[in-house]
């Protein structure tokens, strides 16, 4: 309440965007509700401590209780992800991102061949984009979709990494729609010798609940953020082989990052634990179900998705045949209460800012409660939206009555 009477230019904003979230129809693929107990842990006083370095090493003195609490979090990323005895856990990464470059800094030397799905195809801009950091320091070789499939095309994987000789081979999308074989990825990599490190942040809430395979089993390197299908705080985990760890502790701290976030690490635990349950394993279930019934749904309006469908939590539409941009759709849509973000379609030809597509994912909506037979009211919102650009004030309407139904988490 405080924030309320101290600070009231700050807490209004937060009121509307609470309102904000609460009735619009969130259908971004890397955003989710966290709970309650995530933000209790986030917002804690946690925030006050230092604890430089890890458990038992750290530089500050009054870390025993954090000390705990950040071994705590290491367990509960163990048991969720049924880590092997020989893998090791870094829950201090602040994001994604650095995450990434923690990564490839722990085990690559400037220069060196990283081979990534581009960016208009899926991958993301860690991924080595020439406007990315990662993309000025290493040379990363781009593997793309079949122009035939929209899939990955696993021999031209193979293909191309017999020929570039990659050290490290990354698998990971920001933006595919696919189930990823890991196996086969395991396979390229071994016949060239490259690490194989695979990026799981949009999927990890998926592989926690079952359902989508693991990489675990065959990668030596594992990324994830922890707050889109995981629908924890936001921040990362590296999850690695034993042969790797002081190299990636090393370059997480002191090489990249000072003092960890210990409230957010708090919340990684909640999150973990969250995830282990009964119903984290239905909601990723449904979050899949959810996302094939909008697909086929926007099929019969006559959509086109990028591959011809979805295994996962996101699609992509490919709007070339509706007479209407990524940004244009993104912004009707939004006006109608449906917010979404502009995507590059596989070999777009126009430019990232005005793409050809919009991305969509089921993660938020499957979180208020929302199933198969919301999906397919959510489809003909989108159509009737498209194809009569009128009618976006009735439907923001018609979907802020809606949303009433339908609580967020955490809201
Ligand atoms: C979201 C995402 C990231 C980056 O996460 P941030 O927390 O936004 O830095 C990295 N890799 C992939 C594949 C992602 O989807």
């Amino acid at each position: 309440m405080s924030l309320k009477k101290n600070d009231p230019e700050i807490y209004n904003l937060i009121q509307k965007e609470r309102k904000r979230q609460a009735e619009t129809l969130d259908l971004i693929a890397s955003e989710n509700y966290s709970s309650k107990e995530v933000m209790e842990a986030l917002g804690s006083i946690l925030t006050n401590k230092y604890a430089e370095n890890y458990p038992g090493k750290r530089y500050y003195g009054g870390c025993e209780v954090v000390d705990e609490l950040e071994e705590v979090a290491k367990e509960r990323v163990r048991e969720a992800f049924a880590l092997p005895l020989d893998w090791h856990v870094n829950v201090q990464p602040y994001s994604g991102s650095p995450a990434n470059l923690e990564v490839y800094n722990a085990l690559l030397e400037p220069g060196d061949t990283v081979m990534s799905l581009d960016l208009a195809s899926g991958g993301h801009l860690t991924h080595g984009s020439p406007v990315n950091f990662t993309g000025k320091t290493y040379k990363f070789v781009h593997y793309g979709l079949s122009p035939k499939t929209g899939k990955l095309d696993y021999m031209e994987i193979l293909k191309l990494a017999d020929k570039v000789n990659p050290k490290l081979i990354l698998c990971g999308y920001t933006a595919y729609s696919r189930e990823v074989d890991f196996k086969k990825f395991r396979e390229i990599a071994d016949k060239v010798k490259a690490i194989a490190m695979a990026d799981i942040s949009h999927i990890a809430g998926l592989i926690v609940g079952g359902a989508h395979q693991s990489p675990i089993p065959f990668f030596d390197v594992v990324t994830s953020t922890v707050h889109k299908t995981l629908r924890g705080p936001r921040a990362a985990i590296i999850m690695s082989k034993d042969k790797y760890a002081s190299a990636i502790d090393k370059s997480v701290f002191p090489g990249m990052q000072g003092g960890p976030h210990e409230n957010a690490i708090a919340a990684i635990a909640v999150t973990m634990k969250e995830a282990k349950t009964v119903a984290f394993r239905k909601y990723a279930e449904q979050v899949v179900k959810n996302c094939k019934t909008l697909a086929r749904a926007l099929q019969d309006f006559g959509f086109k998705i990028v591959s011809g469908g979805t295994d996962n939590h996101l699609m992509i539409v490919d709007l070339t045949n509706k007479n209407i941009t990524g940004l244009e759709a993104r912004k009707l849509l939004e006006s109608a209460g449906i917010v979404t973000s502009q995507s590059p379609i596989p070999q777009d030809p126009r430019k990232p800012w005005d793409p050809s597509g919009v991305r969509l994912g089921s993660a938020a909506l499957t979180s208020r409660g929302m199933k198969e037979k919301e999906m397919s009211k959510v489809a003909s919102w989108m159509a009737a939206v498209i194809a009569d650009h009128d009618v976006a004030g009735k439907v923001r309407d018609e979907i802020k009555r809606f949303t009433k139904n339908f609580p967020a988490p955490g809201l």
